[in-house]
């Protein structure tokens, strides 16, 4: 149930509803993907703020997987300091460049499979590569994405992955990209995890979570 929104009102909706003009464009589609993938990895149980310190840092030193391969674990981890399991993510970032460079000659695949295939690498982040760093349709589900859609009652379901196929049947194609980053606003500014600002919500009349 969504009112009488359509999939497309309900997203411009809810961008609007924390400031922006609309639904974004595909943002950062032409960016490097091995840029794109190292950010991604990085992000995961990290802060934005110090994600993008981080990564800015990491890959000014190790800009390529062949500089990032022969690193040591040790460098990539200091490099990688405060990022949330960053000797994890030491350990998984090299060994990803070697795979890259003996199976991809040197590249980030856009196949699926093969992307889920990299130590670290699971649905959410597949996902995000393909869409911003190759412009091809998928949802990435994040924990704001698979809280605020199960809240408002779009689907019903226990896991990201689930929430992911869910949504594909909710929401046409071409709003697959761009409906990450809207509920990431929505869900840092308006239904946050603990205490969502409900009585100034736009969606507040039929949201199913709402008091
Ligand atoms: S009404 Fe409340 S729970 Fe529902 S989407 Fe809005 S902020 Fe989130």
């Amino acid at each position: 149930m969504t009112g009488n929104l359509t999939p497309r009102k309900l997203l411009e909706t809810m961008s609007q509803s924390v400031g922006e003009a609309g639904i974004p464009s595909p943002l950062v589609t032409g960016t490097d993907p091995f840029n794109v993938l190292v950010g991604t990895v990085i992000s995961l149980r990290t802060r934005d703020a110090v994600t993008e310190v981080v990564t800015e840092r990491v890959l000014s030193s190790l800009p390529n997987p062949d500089k990032m391969s022969v690193a040591s674990e040790a460098e990539l981890a200091s490099l990688l300091r405060p990022a949330g399991f960053f000797n994890r993510k030491a350990v998984q970032l090299k060994k990803i460049a070697g795979i890259l460079l003996d199976k991809h000659k040197g590249s980030v695949p856009s196949d699926r499979s093969e992307l889920e295939a990299l130590p670290g690498v699971g649905g959410k982040t597949a996902a995000y590569v393909l869409s911003m760093a190759f412009g091809i349709p998928a949802i990435c589900v994040d924990v704001h994405v698979h809280r605020i859609s199960n809240r408002l009652g779009l689907i019903h379901t226990g896991t990201p992955s689930e929430s992911e196929e869910a949504l594909k049947l909710f929401f046409p194609k071409e709003l697959w990209i761009p409906l990450n980053h809207v509920f990431v606003r929505f869900g840092q500014r308006q239904c946050l995890p603990l205490g969502p600002l409900c009585s100034s919500c736009p969606f507040k009349g039929w949201c199913s979570y709402a008091d």
